[in-house]
């Protein structure tokens, strides 16, 4: 990959809806810039589990994990899931059920399922071997234009860029860009300036190392410049404001849902339900109920969801409390009960799979954050405790 732009422009100086594709690349800067990096990351870069091996598939792994999710939150998470699925076809031949159980708490499950199916196809179409180039790569499950460059350069040894929030940060501050990141054009600009530095020995650790300094010095509210390899050159610094870089659009709204959920116990055993596939929680498992009508109270919403999607009526209701949860742009309010009787036979609509289970057994099923938040506040991480609490609930009902 080779940078064919001279260096004319300053892209600092770049005026509002100017097309950033066309803008021009600081070259010269860049290789300064590059050059200061690989010297810091030699002397600086953190022990991470994923740094000491040479193994794609592993440095795959990795990279899938990181994605949304801290270093110090992935590690645990990486050591296990090489332990059960130490190579491609190990992870191939799993049952997804198994995969998500060994990715429950890292949450964004459309990873762990993209994973597995990634693998089968490497195994299927590549050997087992992870193909090099990128273009092959973004052809796999999952792996998108960032995976793809830091797979091809980490663990290939490739000229090619990545840019993700850390990358974007550093070089909107070193060559103060002062455009809104949220526009296409301006992201596409960064993807130009990433292949202009990435070019020479070393891409992985060069791309590493643009990552790690966003990650540590650079950071969103507080970049340390005083620390920076890059502040003697850095225009952002020289500005005075770099923490006012990169300048970023509104964020999208959240939205705001309120859903119900429930813990329906018959003759021992625990009424769990499985999502469809694909979207937010897809494939994973919970606790039956659904999303609230505008203006419906819960109980109400609670017997009408229960209905149309299983055909269950509940003749006693306890309500346990609530909990919240974010997701990236929708906040969930889950009211969350306790069923003390139901009548019917299940009849499942919207579901893909239901199963009565022993409450340990429930505990155990992959599941996203809500469901986690909801076991946790009816006491399902001691079954027994929360036994005693339903009978005690059951006979004041009846009393
Ligand atoms: S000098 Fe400061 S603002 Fe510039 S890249 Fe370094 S940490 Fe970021």
């Amino acid at each position: 990959m080779t940078a064919k732009n001279s260096r004319k422009a300053d892209p600092g100086k770049g005026r509002r809806g100017r097309r950033y594709e066309e803008a021009e690349i600081p070259l010269k800067r860049l290789a300064q810039a590059r050059v200061r990096l690989l010297d810091w990351y030699d002397r600086n870069a953190r022990d991470l589990p994923w740094r000491r091996t040479r193994d794609p598939y592993a440095i795959w792994i990795s990279e899938t994990m990181l994605q949304q999710t801290r270093v110090d939150t992935v590690i645990p998470y990486y050591t296990r899931f090489l332990e059960r699925f130490p190579d491609v076809e190990s992870l191939a031949d799993a049952d997804l059920e198994e995969v998500y159980a060994l990715w429950t708490g890292l949450g964004y499950y459309s990873r762990a399922r993209n994973l597995h199916g990634a693998a089968q196809s490497v195994v299927t179409d590549w050997s087992g071997e992870l193909p090099e180039r990128v273009e092959s790569l973004r052809e796999l499950k999952g792996i998108g234009r960032y995976t793809a460059g830091a797979l091809a350069s980490i663990a290939f040894g490739r000229e090619e860029a990545l840019v993700d929030g850390n990358v974007i940060r550093v070089l909107a501050r070193f060559l103060a860009v002062r455009e809104d990141v949220g526009e296409t054009s301006v992201v596409e600009y960064f993807w130009r300036l990433a292949s202009a530095i990435v070019v020479g020995e070393r891409p992985g650790d060069l791309n590493q190392a643009l990552m790690e300094l966003g990650a540590t010095i650079c950071t969103p509210r507080s970049p340390d410049c005083e620390a920076c390899p890059l502040a003697k050159n850095c225009a952002g610094r020289a500005a005075g404001d770099p923490a006012a870089l990169p300048l970023k659009k509104k964020r999208t709204r959240v939205r705001r849902v309120e859903a119900v959920a429930a813990w329906i116990e018959r003759r021992g055993r625990v009424l769990a339900v499985r999502r469809p596939e694909g979207g937010l929680l897809g494939g994973l498992w919970e606790l039956p109920g659904g999303e609230l009508e505008a203006g419906e109270a819960p109980d109400a919403g609670l017997h009408r969801s229960l209905a149309q999607a299983l055909g269950l009526r509940l003749t006693g209701l306890e309500n346990a409390g609530e909990i919240g949860h974010l997701f990236s742009h929708r906040r969930l309010r889950l009211h969350v009960f306790r069923g003390l009787g139901v009548s019917g036979r299940v009849r499942r609509e919207g579901f893909a799979e239901h199963r009565w289970l022993t409450p340990s057994a429930l505990a155990a099923l992959p599941h996203g954050g809500p469901t986690r938040k909801a076991l946790a506040l009816l006491g399902v991480a001691d079954p027994e405790s929360h036994r005693s609490r339903l009978r005690q609930a059951c006979g004041e009902i009846q009393a």
